[in-house]
């Protein structure tokens, strides 16, 4: 099938590659002429594992291609996908100046029926007003082909995206119109193989399905670390307590780790989106409300710490930093809690010497050269002539550091560590002070 892309970021490339990849034929559209060079480049713009080798294998098959021509783009794919962003708008709802913008320019060149696929995260009525913007666009150059738009919202995971992408525990798919469901059916047919993963419904619920998700899973985090504030306080363990909690089925495992609160792309901005989507019906959202002052005051609390050891003496000191990425295996940087802890740490006269295995040009673009930040490309030579190590992101390669070669290194013995991925007896053995996230200090 013919596919067009609006939108090459996180989510429409691993959409376009991956549909490029079992046979489809796509064309990515972006505004950036920048990104389209690079892709056309044999290049890729963003960091995501397992991305660069599917996009360079499929353009030289011919079955995905990229260009900043949108007329090109609506006359190739029956099926449109829209996958912009929708960053936060000053009050917090959702930007959808992209989303729209795609809209019109659709309207404005479509030449015969399309299905519009929205896969950004958009608030429960923007399909509507999807539809209706390529209607109003369509009428003032007097065509009126028929469109079909879809829900359809996107849950992949940076740094595990193409493998949830391939392998999905749900495609939602939204739709009033039962031959568009069907469609949608058989594109993502190839990814549905085992389990019938794909669930059609109504527009609106696929729309806040998405919101509903993210906001779930933001409110696991927030809820971990208010006990982990409570666990420290009353001097028991949040290990031990997510550990006793998880076992229960109806708990779980998953994604009850405490630390220095999350970031990303999403789950804050959709949080206080679905905020404003309440108080657009005057309804008050208590508990989303709560989530996300949690989560802010979380990612307050490495420098609290950190200041707290230093007796709020840090003007002139360096502090190491091991990780920047708002997460493992990805270059995003987007409210990233290391972003945070940089710019206290600046405003209290400290610097910063930080290594990431992907995000220091990332940084690099957002801070520009400052003399109180140095990005390294080693992880020990962050270490070089700091007073502390601050562990922000947990990435595989930090879990098993030699912990003498980073007393040797230190300063000051202590290392910092807002994702809890050491043991703090053997961190403690190498003769290092260890302060983390809710756990009792090793006597
Ligand atoms: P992104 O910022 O990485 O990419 C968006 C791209 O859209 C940019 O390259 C931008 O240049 C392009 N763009 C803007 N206007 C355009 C236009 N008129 N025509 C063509 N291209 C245009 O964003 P992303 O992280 O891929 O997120 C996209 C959407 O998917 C958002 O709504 C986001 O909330 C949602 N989402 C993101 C993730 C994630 O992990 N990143 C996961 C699920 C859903």
């Amino acid at each position: 099938m013919n596919v067009t892309i609006f939108g090459s970021g996180y989510v429409g490339l691993v959409t376009g590659a991956c549909l490029a990849e079992v046979g489809n034929h796509v064309l990515c559209v972006d505004v950036d002429q920048r990104k389209i060079d690079i892709l056309n480049n044999d290049g890729v713009p963003i960091y995501e594992p397992g991305l660069e080798d599917l996009i360079r294998k499929n353009r030289a098959a011919g079955r995905l291609a990229f260009t900043t021509d949108p007329a090109q783009g609506i006359a190739h794919g029956l099926f449109q996908f829209i996958a912009v962003g929708t960053p936060p708008d000053e009050d917090g709802s959702a930007d959808l100046r992209h989303v729209l913008g795609v809209a019109r320019t659709i309207g404005e060149h479509i030449n015969g029926y399309r299905i519009v696929v929205d896969k950004s995260t958009v608030p429960v009525g923007t399909a509507d007003r999807v539809a209706e913007t390529i209607r109003e666009a369509q009428a003032a150059r007097g065509t009126q082909h028929e469109v079909d738009v879809v829900s359809n919202p996107e849950f992949l995971k940076e740094g595990a995206a193409i493998e949830d992408f391939m392998r999905p525990d749900r495609v939602v798919v939204g739709t009033d119109n039962p031959r568009t469901g069907e469609l949608l059916r058989a594109l993502y047919a190839p990814f549905n193989r085992n389990h019938d993963r794909v669930m059609v419904m109504d527009i609106r619920s696929a729309e806040l399905t998405k919101y509903a998700a993210n906001a779930m899973l933001a409110t696991k985090i927030s809820f971990m670390n208010e006990l982990s504030n409570i666990a420290e306080a009353v001097g028991a363990d949040i290990e031990q307590v997510r550990l006793g909690i998880g076992s229960d089925p109806r708990i779980g495992y998953q994604f009850i780790y405490p630390g220095c609160g999350y970031g990303g792309s999403c789950f804050p901005k959709d949080v206080r989106a679905l905020e404003r989507t309440a108080q657009g019906i005057d309804y008050r959202p208590d508990l989303l409300q709560a989530v996300e002052a949690v989560n802010d005051r979380q990612k307050d609390v490495l420098f609290r710490k950190i200041d707290a050891r230093f007796d709020g003496a840090l003007a002139g000191r360096t502090i190491a930093l091991w990780g920047l990425a708002f997460k493992p295996n990805t270059d995003d940087m987007r409210e990233a809690s290391s972003r945070r802890l940089m710019e206290q740490l600046w405003a209290a006269g400290a610097r910063v010497r930080a290594y990431d295995p992907v995000a220091a040009e990332e940084t690099r673009r957002i801070y520009g050269e400052r003399e109180d930040l140095t990005l390294v490309d080693e992880q020990m030579a962050a270490l070089d002539g700091a007073d502390a190590l601050a562990i922000v992101t947990e990435w595989a390669q930090f879990r098993s550091p030699d912990f003498d070669a980073i007393k040797a290194k230190l300063g000051t013995p202590v290392v910092f560590d807002g994702r809890n991925i050491y043991d703090p007896a053997q961190v403690a053995a190498a003769g290092l002070d260890y302060v983390s996230i809710g756990r009792r200090p090793v006597p």
